[in-house]
């Protein structure tokens, strides 16, 4: 969808232009990824901290007023808060912008026609092991065959869909070829996204995609595709004679900060112009002060405004959000 010629577009102090929201519709997840969170459980938390699907839906009303043509509703598990179809069926109303989703894959089955049907136009798949054990092991529990299951229902639909893998060290680092070739099978794009410290045991966990780019060299010719895709901060690459683009997100080795180019919601309702800052800006708060759409827009406006120039991920004294509420 292309947002009109009149929708003036938002650039940050560094001259990056938002155009991106990312919203975590909910901490909650059923799986629980080793290396997602600090190792608690998310707390359950009360319902009225949370931001309302109406709510959500004035915040995107308001930002695409702004340039904010694409938004992605992620997680925790965007799939377990409960109305997410009529929810995704509303957003499609809101003019000029595009609808993807970031899931975990096991409740896609389904769900994705639907997805689909109201709205959705592309869905990452978070899978970090194609063998059962491992990603019993990885997920703490999760079953692998739901996740495929859900897969092969979406390529039915002819939803765009990418796979996330984050390679691990010493648990499926070994498998980006297997990803590789499971991508060419089936039509998927593939990602290999660099762990952040979140969890303590991330150094020994730590894989640099150059490694992994490295291992694929040996077995692939990878050509490294110019042109900007989805103006975000992956590298892509392609294989001779394959459709299907391989992609690096490099947070911990790469430039990554430059091209940067979204803010993000938080269930409590924040806005959070960078992933790695504490900086967060109380939209929910606000809202229920009964500020106008004026006031919500400048608000929102200042954190794309106050968006740091850099992440600070080397600083590890992570402010107790973990993944599940920034949406990754
Ligand atoms: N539940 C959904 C899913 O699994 O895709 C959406 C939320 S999940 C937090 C979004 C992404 O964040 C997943 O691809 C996950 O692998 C990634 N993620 C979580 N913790 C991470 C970490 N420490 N380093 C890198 N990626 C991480």
């Amino acid at each position: 969808m292309h947002h009109s010629e009149k929708t003036p577009m938002l650039l940050d102090r560094y001259g990056r232009r938002i155009d991106y929201l990312r919203i975590s519709i909910t901490d909650l997840c059923n799986l629980d990824c080793i290396y997602c969170w600090k190792g608690r459980r998310t707390k359950k938390r009360a319902r009225s901290n949370i931001l309302t699907y109406e709510e959500i839906l004035r915040i995107v009303t308001i930002s695409s007023r702004f340039g904010i043509n694409r938004i992605r509703i992620t997680g925790g598990e965007p799939l377990v808060r409960k109305g997410f179809i009529d929810f995704i069926e509303r957003l499609s109303m809101i003019e000029g912008i595009e609808i993807l989703m970031t899931t975990n894959g096991t409740f896609l089955k389904g769900h994705a026609k639907r997805l689909y049907e109201t709205g959705v136009s592309q869905l990452n798949v978070s899978l970090d092991s194609l063998r059962e054990n491992r990603y019993r092991y990885i997920t703490k529990g999760g079953g692998l065959e739901d996740v495929l299951c859900g897969i092969d229902e979406a390529l039915n639909t002819g939803i765009r869909m990418k796979i996330n893998m984050v390679p691990l060290r010493g648990i499926n680092e070994d498998e980006a070829d297997e990803f590789i070739r499971f991508g060419i099978r089936y039509g998927l794009d593939i990602r290999f996204i660099e762990l952040m410290p979140i969890a303590p045991e991330w150094k020994e966990r730590f894989v640099p995609n150059h490694k992994i780019m490295g291992r694929l060299n040996g077995r692939y010719t990878l050509r490294e595709v110019n042109e900007s895709i989805g103006g975000g901060p992956a590298r892509y690459f392609r294989i001779d004679g394959e459709k299907i683009l391989i992609g690096f997100i490099s947070a911990m080795s790469d430039g990554f900060c430059e091209g940067c180019n979204r803010i993000r919601l938080t269930p409590d309702g924040k806005i959070r112009p960078c992933l790695w800052d504490g900086l967060e800006f109380d939209l929910i708060k606000r809202m229920r002060a009964g500020a106008t759409d004026d006031e919500l827009a400048l608000a929102i406006q200042e954190a794309i405004r106050s968006k740091p120039l850099r992440h600070n991920m080397y600083k590890i004294n992570y402010e107790g959000r973990g993944m599940r509420t920034l949406g990754g």
